[in-house]
């Protein structure tokens, strides 16, 4: 296909030309990129704080567009799902727009009695120049509440300079109130959004293990909890992309020492759990990890051998935001037996790219910042059965008549831990195998799906060797 002139070095094939791959670069006008904006980048990141409003301040499209993003469950209230807007009008940017702000604030805050607001700029108040933070500061002295301005104009960076702003603005809460009774053994989740309740597992495991969970951010969250996390012993890190920033500030100001994990799959869930015990060198909480992943494993172990005879040679694409979440699609799928033909993120740095390179097959396509051309093209050329993605990803993989499965924003069921393991596979199984591809123009021409009709009664014995340490044998009853 043809790529982009501009565009070349951020496309690579495993094995067939030298690794220089570019990234961490603006998008390339005119190429649709797949990202979002710095305020988008923002707002998937404060979202779920569940005890605060959420103020967007610029025209009603932003607010819109962002309204209820994550899906991110809440225990509790639920004020981050109202999507709050200054709609400005014509005669509000060429008057300004902070006296808007400050009724629609004071108003908000009278109505929802929350515990913070955020006010999120957008493009075009960068472009007006609002005192966004003055306003900030008068409303949360008369309110007696924290606001907090988010620097996340769209237009100035990229969705990853949105999270560095999410993170600014989440640190400003911490450190406020002080901490006792925290446990030696104590951390605070990072990066995990609690889409379809999947922080609650993840904490479960951590509590399992004799672990004090003070928060996370954010999943879930409460204002309160970011503003006790200061006195947590480590911060535990997924989704690399959006969180780093606020875990090497908790390092720098607190000293608190952090670690990259990723809950998707056995291996890097197993993974997670052994380096948050290996940190804590606590004997009796590295024999509840073990316990732990024994047990969880041996519940969905078998069942994962039947999906796997039946998904062994799929072919498989991954396009997602951040590339330690495309590392363990990487190993999930392997586990699985189907092959990865491509690879992207939206956000992945050189040595992101590098790590995927070293993991990937020969004649794996490693993509940066793609667009939905390129995702097109290669799907097709790479003759995909599965694409992972979001929801922008979607529509690319329906009109190509290709399996899809959403790791990002819509889906409904957890697919993280040990439990989101089995959910990812059962429903791999039945968007790849689904009969409906058969009326797809470009699936009519693979006549791989003549296999499709089968029930699980028939499969054999499998032996598989997991990385977890567990070699077995299944056999049907
Ligand atoms: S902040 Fe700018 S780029 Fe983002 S949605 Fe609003 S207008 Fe569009």
């Amino acid at each position: 296909m043809a790529i982009l002139e501009q565009r070349q070095k951020q496309v690579y094939t495993k094995g067939q030309s030298v690794f220089e791959m570019e990234c961490n670069k603006p998008s390339l006008a005119g190429s649709v990129s797949q990202r979002a904006c710095v305020f988008c980048g923002s707002r998937v990141v404060l979202y779920p704080i569940a005890d605060a409003v959420h103020l967007v301040h610029g025209p009603i499209g932003c607010a819109a567009y962002t309204w209820d993003i994550r899906g991110a469950l809440s225990s509790g209230p639920e004020l981050h799902r109202l999507s709050f807007s200054t709609d400005l009008q014509e005669l509000d940017v060429i008057n300004g727009g902070e006296q808007k702000l400050y009724c629609a604030l004071s108003e908000l805050i009278d109505r929802y009695h929350p515990n913070a607001a955020f006010v999120y700029s957008t493009c075009i108040i960068g472009v007006i120049g609002d005192d966004v933070a003055a306003v900030c500061k008068k409303v949360s002295l008369e309110k007696g509440i924290p606001v907090l301005p988010v620097d996340s104009e769209g237009f100035k960076g990229t969705k990853k300079d949105g999270y560095r702003a999410a993170c600014s603005a989440l640190f400003k809460l911490t450190g406020q109130i002080p901490v006792d009774n925290m446990s030696q053994y104590s951390m605070n989740i990072m990066g995990e959004f609690n889409i379809a309740g999947e922080t609650w597992l993840i904490r479960s495991y951590y509590e399992n293990m004799g672990i004090q969970v003070v928060s996370c951010l954010t999943g879930d969250t409460r204002i309160d909890d970011i503003q006790r996390s200061h006195g947590a012993a480590l911060n535990v890190v997924q989704c690399s992309g959006s969180m780093v920033y606020l875990a090497k500030m908790f390092e720098e100001h607190y000293g608190t020492p952090y670690l990259r994990v990723a809950y998707f799959g056995i291996e890097d869930m197993s993974e997670a759990l052994y380096s948050v015990a290996k940190f804590f060198k606590d004997p009796e909480i590295m024999r509840r990890a073990r316990e732990l992943v024994r047990e969880e494993v041996e519940v969905i172990y078998p069942k994962l051998l039947e999906y796997q005879q039946k998904l062994t040679g799929k072919r498989a694409a991954v396009y997602v935001g951040g590339a330690f979440k495309a590392f363990a699609l990487v190993r999930a799928l392997r586990l699985l037996g189907m092959k990865v033909v491509m690879v992207g993120s939206q956000t992945g740095n050189k040595d992101d790219y590098q790590q995927l390179r070293n993991i990937c097959d020969e004649g794996t396509i490693i993509v940066d910042d793609s667009n939905p051309l390129e995702l097109s093209a290669f799907l097709r050329e790479q003759e995909v059965d599965l694409f992972i993605g979001g929801v922008k990803e979607r529509p690319l993989a329906y009109k190509l008549g290709i399996g899809f499965c959403d790791h990002n924003h819509e889906r409904k069921k957890p697919l993280a831990g040990f439990a989101g393991m089995l959910n990812f596979a059962a429903e791999i199984y039945s968007s790849v195998h689904s009969p409906v591809w058969r009326l797809s123009p470009y699936r009519q021409k693979s006549n791989q799906d003549a296999a499709d009709k089968t029930d699980f009664q028939d499969s054999k014995a499998c032996v598989f060797d997991s990385p977890t340490g567990f070699s077995r044998v299944y056999k049907n009853a």
